[in-house]
């Protein structure tokens, strides 16, 4: 389900999912309520253009709600891009001398757990050394 009318996805992904006869798409709709006893069985689906209230059973959802970094506390002390991701440099150290970021509130091109953890390793390294000096 996705709320516009077409998708922002790579192009490649995109035909992927419209070819795989397992995935059906409900376009401009949005989940208005989520029902079920104990688990989930029925969601009720509106049509962001028409209005129209529709409903269908369902065990599970898979909701993807974008992407906002949770960067707000740090805002007055350190420095943030346009998107509000942190700026690093190469060692993972933020504008604050001695402070460290990893993972996906970096400001960086690829958002994996594999890079996340690798983050993690390089300033856990680097804190180190900068409190050995
Ligand atoms: C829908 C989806 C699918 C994905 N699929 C894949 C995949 O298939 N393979 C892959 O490699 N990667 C995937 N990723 C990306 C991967 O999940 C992330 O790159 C990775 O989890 C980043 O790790 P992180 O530790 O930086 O951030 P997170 O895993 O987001 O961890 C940040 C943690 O900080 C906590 N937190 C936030 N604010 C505060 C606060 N103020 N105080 C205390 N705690 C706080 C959060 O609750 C969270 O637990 C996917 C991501 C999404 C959203």
């Amino acid at each position: 389900m996705h709320q516009f009318d077409h998708f922002q996805a790579f192009e490649h992904a995109i035909k992927e999912a419209q070819n795989n006869p397992k995935i059906d798409f409900i376009m401009e709709s949005t989940i208005a309520e989520f029902s079920g006893k104990g688990a989930l069985e029925d969601v009720k689906i509106k049509n962001l253009k028409t209005g129209e209230i529709t409903e269908k059973k369902i065990d599970g959802v898979f909701i993807l709600i974008g992407y906002v970094p949770n960067t707000e506390i740090f805002k007055e002390i350190i420095k943030l891009n346009e998107r509000d991701e942190i700026i690093v440099n190469e060692n993972l150290e933020t504008n604050l001398s001695g402070v460290f970021s990893a993972g996906d509130a970096n400001a960086k091109k690829y958002r994996q757990i594999t890079t996340a953890v690798a983050d993690g390793t390089i300033a856990a390294l680097n804190a180190m050394e900068y409190l050995h000096d």
